[in-house]
């Protein structure tokens, strides 16, 4: 059994449509997505209806949330993107020849959790699925580390932080780094517990600025992939658009 995971996309439409290229390629038998299909980026439409025809789960991200209900707890450079968001995917849903394809009610009926055996995937975490931050330092705080992994089964997959990694219950977290002229990184799972951060598809954060995405197989290891897609696209587009920062086009270019 092959799934690709995918997370936080962000609304980045060229970023999305890389992946699920790369993934075509990879010969995947399902793909799931964690979460943050919309937010921060010029396509969330775009994003959401891709996601929706191609992805077989499809979990609430805090951002998915946010552009349904009332944004709560983001700055104000992410609230005007979630209100700016909110209103393309309701002047989406307004136009008539959309009544079959209502944006708002697809996102509005996404689960926050989705057990799978002792798989286990959520946007945020185990303990709070839509917006516990799960960072590498956090290894640094045994509590927090030991309290979530109580609620894990074997494996939690998740996003969020949108940086890309494995963490084990030592509690250690293993970096799933991806030299220049390479495609991925293989990490082999431990036997016991597990988190696996998947990474980022349109809003990567840990200094790569590709794609990033996992593919777990046969529930032993993951690969880690990095996809190369034409940020300058999407960050022209994002510049074009008043109510979404300039930064957030341009740290596309940085992966920060
Ligand atoms: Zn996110």
């Amino acid at each position: 059994m092959k799934r690709a995971i995918i997370s936080d996309i962000h609304g980045n439409l060229e970023a999305l449509q890389a992946v699920l290229e790369d993934i075509d390629r990879q010969r995947v038998d399902a793909i799931a997505c964690l979460g943050d299909v919309v937010g921060y980026g010029p396509n969330p439409c775009e994003c959401v209806k891709l996601v929706r025809d191609r992805c077989t789960l499809v979990l609430l991200g805090n951002h998915d949330q946010g552009a349904l209900f009332d944004p709560d707890g983001f700055n104000s450079g992410a609230e005007r993107a979630i209100r700016w968001t909110r209103m393309q995917l309701e002047l989406h849903d307004r136009l008539p020849r959309n009544a079959r394809a209502m944006l708002t009610d697809f996102l509005g009926e996404l689960p926050r959790t989705h057990t799978e055996g002792d798989l286990m995937f959520v946007h945020g975490s185990a303990r709070r699925p839509l917006d516990e931050y799960v960072f590498p330092e956090d290894i640094y705080d045994p509590l927090k580390m030991s309290h979530i992994f109580e609620l894990v089964g074997r494996y939690c997959f998740q996003g969020h932080t949108h940086i890309p990694g494995v963490f084990t219950t030592g509690p250690e977290f293993l970096s799933p780094t991806v030299s220049k002229g390479d495609a991925e990184a293989v990490i082999d799972m431990p036997t016991h517990k597990a988190m696996v951060n998947v990474g980022s598809v349109g809003q990567p954060r840990d200094g790569d600025n590709r794609a990033c995405y996992a593919i777990l197989e046969d529930d032993r290891r993951v690969r880690f992939r990095r996809v190369e897609y034409p940020f300058t696209i999407t960050a022209r587009k994002i510049h074009d658009i008043a109510d979404l920062d300039n930064f957030l086009g341009d740290r596309l270019e940085k992966g920060r």
